[in-house]
């Protein structure tokens, strides 16, 4: 065999020939006989070292199975180190390295993080195949270079190499990002011409390209052409569905799943939550719990994350505890899962109990997110003292720099407790630049506690940083009406009409016998509307008796009364109350959903149902949690 020196790049000569030189002492040390079969039983005991003293004394009798036997441990035993050994002996001993090993050496330094090195044998070999291409593109994929493994791709395709199955899965793994869609999409035709299209393992990769993209069609459309399915696939286009916030679409697609008998893991089962969480679909939730307990699948902590968040979301605190209180272990996700819950349903009492836990338990650190459960919690719990403490705490003891968020929880905390003047002065000392949020959160406080000065500040600036947000002007009018000033309340609507932006339709979901009904304002399409609205004038002729009547203040169009009284009556939670009052038996709990803030009108509406109609009522808005019960909602009126 000829044998010629092939000098591997990314170390220096210097290193290797000081190594080869030590190889060279050894031959002439060495007398004994060693086979290269004790090479294999050495390094499949992990004696790389003594399997690399071996390699030496064997000499010229290394052949390509005992390299790759070296070469494997070292890949195993991730050592750079041995690799430049194996490197030195083929250039001490002329051995021709062949393609496959010099591949074998590029997987050595790119699972060794070292991309560079890992390039330059990449560059350096004289022949290149599709092995080596992948590897190359996998090395850059792994370690989030995309667009070079995107690159290293058309360089293949320039040079005449075909890519492979793996090749293109591969490469989408790297079409991420702002451009990562087109070139995704540019990879998927190439796909196509290359006849990889029905390959099961090309399309899950394109599934996954495309739902991670947001691009739920196009993944939809992979995943129906699919030549078989695994839970690999339905969980990807689940999560799909679900991280999109296309909740119905994703349980949908659980059903069907069911029905086709697959077996799932605790990934399918995450995702599913997810898209249950979304939805507040209680029912569903605890059918899918006591799947999972059936279906024996591992308690994962991301499991467990998702039921506390799921059930706390569907406004069972005391289920969510349960799951929590059993978990073997928790991470700061677990808690935080436990502690929003508490705070947004106003339980202060039991938020404040459980931080104080956490920070006994001293297994986890408090984060951000903790910092701003507890800091709204208290806010909203009139715990403004014990609120003001944390705040100092976070940083000082905890070191969690607060945020833009944090600082936002203060004012609503001290606007809340009536302190109009001094949440006005901690903006004015705030490090950051004040945001909308925190504007808005003082003007309403201004509304609430008749501060016309500050809350006219408040509301010049918040026009300023927000001026298409019609809420902003509908409190700002509101706080001119309460002092009677008529022409800046006329004013405000005039540059509301110029300036504002219709905001979303409201919309509100039900859940009944496992099937979710949503309503929208004003709605004429559900199938038994009619009846709903023959309920609500039968309600309201009997809630009115209790003291309830519409709120027509609050109405901004320029319609009469009666006009205004009508619109408040179509409002969606309205809608999907009643049609709960007529679809679930008596006394039962109506759970309610809404995509915007629930308004003080409903907020009304619904307490005097509570009452007159003995039912308990849980609302869950954009915002927060409502548990109504018997004319008292749990958060004070306040939200
Ligand atoms: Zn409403
Ligand atoms: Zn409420």
């Amino acid at each position: 065999m000829r044998r010629e020196i092939h000098l591997f790049a990314g170390f220096s000569r210097n290193i290797l020939y000081s190594l080869s030189f030590q190889i060279t002492q050894r031959f002439a040390s060495s007398s004994s006989t060693i086979s290269p079969t004790n090479l294999e039983t050495l390094c499949s005991n992990g004696h790389l070292t003594y399997a690399l003293a071996d390699m030496a004394k064997i000499g010229l009798q290394m052949d390509l199975q005992a390299y790759d036997t070296v070469l494997n441990e070292c890949i195993k035993q991730k050592s750079v180190r041995g690799g430049q050994r194996v490197q030195a002996h083929m250039i001490k001993t002329q051995y021709k390295q062949p393609l496959y090993l010099g591949t074998r050496f590029l997987v050595l330094y790119s699972k060794c993080d070292c991309l560079r090195e890992a390039r330059q044998v990449f560059d350096e070999m004289p022949d290149k195949n599709v092995v080596s291409w992948t590897a190359m593109m996998s090395a850059y994929s792994k370690r989030s270079y995309g667009s070079e493994a995107l690159d290293l791709l058309l360089q293949m395709l320039r040079s005449g190499s075909k890519p492979n199955e793996y090749t293109f899965a591969t490469v989408l793994t790297c079409c991420t990002g702002i451009c990562g869609l087109e070139y995704g999409r540019q990879v998927h035709s190439l796909i196509i011409k290359s006849n990889y299209e029905s390959q099961l393992y090309v399309g899950c990769s394109l599934l996954d390209m495309y739902a991670k993209s947001g691009a739920i069609h196009e993944a939809r459309f992979v995943f129906e052409d699919l030549p078989e399915r695994d839970v690999v696939s339905w969980t990807a286009i689940i999560s799909g569905y679900a991280q999109l916030g296309l909740d119905e679409d994703a349980l949908e697609l659980f059903r069907r799943l069911l029905r086709e008998g697959m077996t799932l893991n605790y990934v399918t089962y995450a995702s599913v939550l997810t898209a249950v969480s979304g939805l507040a679909a209680y029912e569903m939730g605890k059918q899918i719990h006591s799947h999972v307990i059936r279906s024996e699948v591992p308690f994962y902590v991301v499991l467990q994350n998702s039921l506390i968040d799921t059930y706390t979301k569907c406004g069972q605190l005391t289920y969510a505890r349960k799951v929590f209180d059993k978990m073997p272990e928790r991470t700061v996700i677990s808690w935080n899962a436990m502690l929003v819950g508490y705070s947004k349903h106003g339980m202060a009492k039991e938020l404040t109990e459980l931080f104080e836990v956490m920070k006994k338990d001293k297994k986890v650190k408090p984060d951000k997110v903790t910092y701003l459960a507890i800091l709204s919690g208290c806010s909203h719990g009139e715990m403004e003292n014990k609120g003001l403490e944390f705040f100092d705490e976070m940083n000082e003891k905890d070191g969690v720099v607060p945020d833009i968020e944090h600082y936002g929880c203060v004012v609503d905390l001290l606007g809340r407790a009536g302190q109009v003047e001094k949440a006005f002065d901690f903006i004015k000392k705030m490090p950051i630049e004040p945001n909308a949020a925190i504007w808005g959160s003082l003007l309403g406080a201004c509304l609430v506690h008749s501060n016309v000065e500050i809350g006219e500040i408040a509301g010049q600036r918040i026009l300023e940083i927000e001026p298409e947000n019609p809420g902003n002007y509908v409190i700002l009018s509101n706080l001119f009406a309460s002092r009677g000033r008529w022409d800046d309340v006329r004013n405000i609507r005039n540059l509301m009409e110029e300036k504002a932006v219709a905001k979303d339709p409201g919309k509100s979901w039900i859940e009944i016998d496992q099937t979710l009904h949503t309503f929208h304002a004003g709605d004429h399409l559900h199938p038994d509307i009619n009846k709903v609205y023959d309920k609500m004038n039968e309600l309201l002729v009997k809630l009115k008796e209790y003291g309830y009547s519409p709120d027509v203040s609050r109405v901004l169009y320029d319609v009469d009364d009666e006009q205004k009284e009508k619109i408040l009556l179509g409002h969606s939670e309205k809608l999907a109350l009643a049609y709960g009052l007529i679809c679930s038996p008596e006394g039962k709990t109506i759970r309610i959903m809404k995509n915007l803030r629930v308004c003080v009108d409903c907020h009304s509406f619904a307490k005097v149902v509570s009452q007159v109609c003995g039912r308990e009522v849980f609302m869950r808005d954009k915002n927060r949690f409502h548990h109504i019960v018997d004319g008292i909602c749990s958060c004070g009126d306040y939200w």
